[in-house]
């Protein structure tokens, strides 16, 4: 089972979505997964395999010697399922980002994602993602040097700002300062060509990451806190990778399923909404020698563990929580439950849930939204939507999300990872 320390290397080693997909696979390998490729036709599938696609990957462990050989026909072998997302709100670089004025060289970025604005200023900033070279190949690259930085307005020059607040607009107040002079077309791809060790003109096209450079830390006098980037949501895909990995063949197949561009909708070629998890499915139940009835009947009786992280109560702000549905940071991962279905959750998956907690020694509570503030919403509602899989939303509580740096229990993620490896294998 693996530790805070683990988390953290993930997290230091995952600055961006694709890093994440990377950092599991990496972890996947390790286990002795075998990685698989979408392009091919999987005519035989490993015991145990996995396949990246983009930021997003799908990973299983089959189902042990007592199905295998026997045809699907007869017997459905259903699927268990953890979902995470890979991606976090952040400001990405745009395509022609060279600008600036006023002997200020700038980045021109975009916003990805409901990003708390106010927390990427008077940081040191890196620049983590991919780049697709002319030649098709993809680089990725993580340049964890402090390349640039959003200065914030001196408190002279705004007088009232702790009275009325950070108010700041997305096109005009964001873009980074990365050097000084006059900023001259083509330098950032200069500079990014020299970081990769190619020509400018081998730099095809980019999706690249600003970061907080700052590394995950323990905190607290009593270490019982974690702060990093991007714990909503790499600390899911951390357990579930944990999870898998660490995991024996039981009756049924387990699976991971960490999606991209949950933060923007999910509504992509790798994202919740769209076809990845359902084909790697019916490819896993096609391989096993299962009909497409024998599929859909598997799939009728599978479960899916949907993990993002919840609101932790803020002591600063206690009454912006549901009174009697606050989670509390190191008491366990919530059940989030929205009888609106913003998240999952039913009667039965939650009851299934909690069962996998007991089985695993794990404290669970629960996330009610107050009526007066709708809550967010998650990948759970929509793999549910796509596949018919009851599904159960859960998560680790944390305060800050979105912000550059977020905070959470040390122990909580250790319990979400014991309980998705609970729920992967449990009867
Ligand atoms: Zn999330």
């Amino acid at each position: 089972m693996g530790t805070i320390d683990d988390l953290s290397s993930y997290l230091d080693a995952s600055r961006s979505p694709w890093h994440a997909a990377g950092s599991t696979a990496a972890a996947l390998l390790e286990a002795g997964f075998q990685p698989l490729t979408a392009g091919d036709d999987w005519g035989e599938v490993p015991d145990a395999g996995f396949v990246v696609s983009g930021a997003s990957v799908v990973a299983f462990r089959l189902a042990g010697d007592a199905t295998a050989g026997t045809p699907q026909a007869s017997r459905p072998t259903p699927f268990r399922i953890v979902g995470a997302h890979t991606d976090s709100p952040c400001l990405r670089i745009k395509p022609r980002p060279d600008t600036g004025q006023l002997g200020w060289k700038q980045l021109a970025v975009e916003v990805y994602g409901g990003v708390l604005l106010n927390s990427w200023l008077d940081r040191d900033l890196g620049i983590a993602g991919r780049v697709v070279l002319q030649d098709g190949s993809i680089a990725g690259i993580t340049i964890d040097d402090a390349v640039c930085r959003i200065p914030q307005l001196a408190i002279h020059l705004d007088r009232d700002v702790n009275e009325k607040g950070v108010q700041l607009d997305k096109q005009q107040h964001l873009t980074p300062v990365w050097g000084t002079g006059a900023p001259r077309q083509g330098e950032f791809r200069e500079w990014l060509a020299h970081q990769l060790e190619v020509d400018a003109t081998d730099v095809g096209w980019w999706e690249l990451c600003l970061f907080d450079r700052t590394p995950a830390a323990v905190l607290g006098a009593d270490n019982s806190l974690l702060a990093s980037g991007r714990l909503d949501n790499q600390l899911s895909c951390w357990a579930a990778t944990d999870a898998i990995a660490g995991t024996t063949a039981a009756d049924h197949h387990q699976v991971i399923a960490l999606f991209d561009h949950e933060e923007v909708g999910s509504e992509s070629t790798t994202g919740a909404a769209g076809p990845l998890l359902e084909h790697v499915l019916e490819r896993i139940s096609l391989a096993r020698g299962g009909t497409r009835s024998a599929h859909l009947a598997a799939l009728a009786s599978s479960s899916c563990l949907s993990a993002d992280n919840a609101h932790a109560v803020h002591p600063n702000y206690a009454e912006r929580h549901e009174p009697g549905h606050r989670p509390i940071v190191n008491q366990g991962p919530a059940l989030k439950v929205n009888a609106n279905q913003r998240y999952a959750t039913s009667a039965t998956s939650a009851q299934s849930f909690q069962r996998a907690c007991e089985r695993a020694g794990v404290p669970w509570q629960v996330f009610v939204s107050r009526n007066n503030m709708p809550c967010g919403s998650t990948i759970g509602p929509i793999t549910a939507t796509r596949l018919g899989i009851e599904t159960v939303d859960v998560g680790v509580p944390q305060l800050s999300m979105h912000s550059a740096r977020e905070l959470c229990g040390v122990e909580d993620p250790i319990h979400l990872a014991a309980a998705a490896a609970s729920w992967l294998t449990g009867p």
